[in-house]
Parts: C-alpha cells; sequence; structure tokens
C-alpha cells in the first residue's frame, strides 16, 4: 500500500546526512529496526522507489529517516536534500528483518547505523541498554552520525572506528579481526550488523570464524 507523507522538518546531522521528519499515516505501523520504500513524489521520480529505516519510535505522531545523501550524481537521496517542508513523498508498508531480539553487539558501517539508531534509542527510552555495544565505523570523524548521542548513554558500550584522522575517541583502521578480538566481550551472545554490503561481507566471514552464525546474527540478507 502507498501512503503520501509530508516534510514537516529537516535537520542537518553531519556534512552529507539529515534527519527528516514526516507527517505519520493514521494507524502506520512498523517495529524499532524496519525500513520501507521511499519514492519523492515528483514526476519522474515516483518510479525511483529506495529502502530508508524508520528512526522515529513507533508510537511518535511523526515518522522520522536519518538518511544520508549522496551528492555526488542525482540520485533519491540528493532530490530528499533539496525537499522543502510541506513537499510529500510516498512511502510503502514497513518491512525488514533486522528487529530488537535482545542486547548483543551492533556493528554498523555509515549509514548502516540507522536500524540500530530505532532500536538502541528504544531500548534508552526503556533504560535497557544495559549489555549493548555499539562499534561503528566511518571514513573519518565528522561522518559519524550523532556521537553525542552514543557517547551520551553510560550503559552503551561505544566503539567509534574511523579510516582516517582519528581522535582520543576513536580507534583508527577498519574493523578487523584485532580489532574485534580487542573489543568484543562476549562471543557467546548476539550480533547485529548492518553496513554497506562489502563491510557486512567481510564483517560476517570474521564472526564466523568466531562462531557467530545463523540466529546469533541479526542482518539484513
Ligand atoms: C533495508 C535498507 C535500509 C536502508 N536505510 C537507510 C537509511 O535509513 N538511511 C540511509 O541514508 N540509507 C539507508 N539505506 C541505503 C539507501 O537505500 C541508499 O543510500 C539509497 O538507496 C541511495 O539512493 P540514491 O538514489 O541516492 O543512490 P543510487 O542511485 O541508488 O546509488 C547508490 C550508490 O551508488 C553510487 N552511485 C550510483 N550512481 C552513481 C553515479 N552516476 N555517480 C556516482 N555514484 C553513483 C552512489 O554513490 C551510492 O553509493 C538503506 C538500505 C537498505 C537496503
Amino acid at each position: 500500500m502507498t501512503h503520501k507523507i509530508t516534510l514537516l522538518d529537516r535537520v542537518q546531522l553531519t556534512h552529507d546526512t539529515h534527519h527528516y521528519v514526516f507527517t505519520k499515516p493514521d494507524g502506520y505501523a512498523f517495529k524499532p529496526g524496519q525500513a520501507t520504500d521511499l519514492a519523492i513524489d515528483r514526476d519522474g521520480w515516483r518510479d525511483e522507489q529506495r529502502p530508508f529505516t524508520f528512526t522515529s519510535a513507533p508510537e511518535a505522531a511523526a515518522l522520522s529517516f536519518v538518511i544520508k545523501s549522496y551528492s555526488d550524481h542525482d540520485g533519491v537521496t540528493k532530490a530528499l536534500s533539496d525537499l522543502a517542508p510541506g513537499q510529500t513523498v510516498l512511502i510503502g508498508d514497513a518491512w525488514g528483518a533486522i528487529d530488537d531480539k535482545g542486547p548483543g553487539v551492533f556493528i554498523a558501517g555509515g549509514a548502516g547505523i540507522t536500524p540500530f539508531l530505532g532500536i538502541l534509542k528504544d531500548r534508552a527510552r526503556e533504560a535497557k541498554l544495559d549489555g549493548s555495544h555499539l562499534i561503528f565505523a566511518n571514513e573519518a570523524p565528522e561522518d559519524i552520525i550523532l556521537q553525542p548521542f552514543w557517547e551520551g548513554r553510560p550503559d552503551l558500550k561505544t566503539t567509534f572506528v574511523v579510516g582516517k584522522n582519528a581522535g582520543p575517541a576513536h580507534r583508527e583502521g577498519q574493523i578487523d579481526a584485532a580489532l574485534l578480538d580487542d573489543v568484543v566481550d562476549d562471543w557467546e551472545g548476539r550480533f547485529y550488523l548492518c553496513g554497506p554490503p562489502k563491510m557486512e561481507e567481510s564483517v560476517a566471514e570474521l564472526l564466523a570464524a568466531r562462531g557467530v552464525s545463523g540466529g546469533r546474527l541479526i542482518r539484513e540478507e
């Protein structure tokens, strides 16, 4: 089913990422971590659907998304960054395999943080962050989405990994075997994984080598 929703507000989070707030259709339902297919409601764009993840609470009065724009070509995310409040987009129903299966190690790359934003914000509201660990990889410190938000959650262990320009709060490099062996406290627990396809594949292999697979690995297949 297609729903038309209206942009209410957009706030810049990083140099290429914005927080978007839209109206919510009556009765629209989703679980934290789920996504929907979204298209710009304009001639020539309505068939260009792209998946984006809800970052608002399911019970909130509005729908929000955190979206990284690729300004190097005329895709949907660039067009979204030019959308003005009052303009509309089209969304389908909610879908997705990533939802809250309990505390665990959440491994994200770039905009792959968005399902965990939904899940961990929900856990923060219910004071249930204890036992969870966010490992968040980005190219550089300025790409980290909502770093102060993550650091402000005392019950959440955080590891920020950046490819370059690491400061005192970061580890420089990639998510590799050495890094995981250093920061993961419990290999018997649950792992969540979301990021660019290449990163997901390499991290999933590292996890499998440590016995993490099947129901203990939650990702969008
Ligand atoms: C389940 C799911 C949930 C997601 N949730 C989110 C979310 O909440 N937030 C978010 O930011 N992203 C999310 N994504 C990723 C998001 O869907 C993509 O970033 C989006 O589809 C890109 O759309 P686009 O039209 O701008 O780019 P596309 O045209 O689809 O291109 C995608 C990629 O190809 C490159 N590319 C393609 N064509 C060119 C070209 N001509 N020149 C240069 N580069 C090119 C782009 O740089 C980009 O890396 C999610 C993905 C999935 C699968």
